[in-house]
């Protein structure tokens, strides 16, 4: 459910990993879940009022219905700062590193006049990102509509 706002805080450099597969709602996963946030050090996100409940310190309830007002939540409650390092693909949550040219040359959708432009490349996908236009974009969000 909060799928969106995993891919903004993987853009954002923050390890998060998603619970989808978990049955939300259902108390041994909610266990399992909650021994995975512990064992990990991790914060729990959740919309499951029940769950954040049980969760205490460990969980938040994310309350804001677009992801903009979701990040901006986690900054107000002072969890994740405000910047876009692009530093980890916002599919599977690998850190990136900068892209080398033959990767770029493979890449059918890069854009085709690179001018400008950093890439980065995610071994684990062999998905090529660059801080272009959607990056921009994504960045001038973040920056306008978030206050730290
Ligand atoms: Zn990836």
């Amino acid at each position: 459910m909060l799928g969106t706002l995993t891919r903004y805080l993987r853009f954002m450099g923050y390890d998060t990993i998603s619970a989808n597969g978990f049955m939300s709602g259902n108390a041994d996963e909610d266990t399992l879940l909650l021994a995975l946030a512990h064992d990990e050090h991790r914060i729990l996100l959740t919309r499951d009022h029940e769950l954040a409940r049980r969760g205490n310190d460990l969980a938040v309830l994310v309350t804001a219905g677009d992801v903009l007002s979701q990040v901006q939540q986690l900054v107000d409650l002072s969890l994740v700062e405000r910047r876009l390092p692009m530093s980890r693909c916002s599919i599977c949550n690998t850190v990136l590193r900068e892209a080398q040219e033959d990767e770029i040359d493979a890449a059918a959708y890069a854009p085709r006049d690179r001018n400008g432009y950093t890439f980065f490349w995610c071994e684990q996908c062999g998905k090529l990102y660059w801080n272009g236009s959607h990056g921009r974009q994504l960045k001038d969000r973040i920056d306008s509509r978030l206050s730290s």
